[in-house]
């Protein structure tokens, strides 16, 4: 009897697991997006702060600031409400890299977000690595599923495969809503040097990142 007892049990939770997925699911992506899902997108640095800097003088910030707009165009001609941090070559506070970073998570927060990307290049010492890597909120499982979704985006786009990391950022940190991080490559290897100063290079990236981003909201049932 307890052993009926527990494969009805078995059952039942079989049932529920397979109805929750069902409606986690949804129908098929929407070719327009409507209503309140508003999704932030963060050039890294700006202004004073150019990032890091190549070994022939450019900025971070420039190649971040591409990518940005990539990623708003791509959303918005989805139907995606985006707003950027910032869509020229400056600070929101012009100052420090704390108040800064504070400033830029306020901004998510006081729109209500559904979600926040940060876009950065990133470096490295032995000149070797390449490839996107996303950082997530350390300990937020929708930060993590957003970042699983944007890596397996870019590693399809890119063919470079990296797990993504948490991290306690603090952006990330200070954000209210699932927030990631995405280093689009690396500026000190000469391959990914010459990937990412590239304007088709910065577009794929952008579309990946659009794409990623779309497949979140999907799954978790942001839409009208
Ligand atoms: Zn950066």
């Amino acid at each position: 009897m307890a052993r009926q007892h527990e494969w009805l049990s078995a059952l039942a939770a079989a049932l529920l697991f397979a109805a929750w997925v069902a409606v986690a699911r949804g129908p098929t992506v929407p070719t327009v997006w409507q209503g309140s899902t508003l999704v932030v997108v963060d050039a890294g640095h700006g202004g004073v702060d150019p990032g890091a800097l190549t070994a022939d003088g450019r900025e971070e910030k420039q190649i971040n600031l591409a990518v940005a707009h990539g990623v708003a165009a791509a959303l918005a001609a989805r139907g995606v409400a985006v707003r950027l941090t910032r869509s020229r070559d400056a600070a929101i506070t012009g100052g420090a890299s704390t108040p800064e970073l504070e400033a830029r998570a306020q901004y998510a927060n006081h729109l209500g977000a559904t979600l926040l990307v940060s876009i950065h290049s990133n470096t490295e010492p032995t000149g070797t690595v390449v490839g996107p890597i996303v950082y997530y909120r350390a300990g937020s499982i929708l930060a993590q599923l957003l970042a699983n979704d944007l890596e397996a985006e870019l590693a399809a786009a890119t063919g470079d495969v990296h797990r993504p990391r948490p991290a306690h950022h603090l952006l990330l940190m200070k954000a209210n809503m699932p927030a990631v991080t995405v280093e689009l490559g690396f500026l000190s290897t000469p391959q990914d040097l010459r990937r990412l100063t590239s304007r088709a290079w910065q577009a794929r990236l952008a579309r990946a990142l659009a794409t990623g981003v779309l497949r979140y909201l999907h799954r978790q049932g942001h839409r009208p």
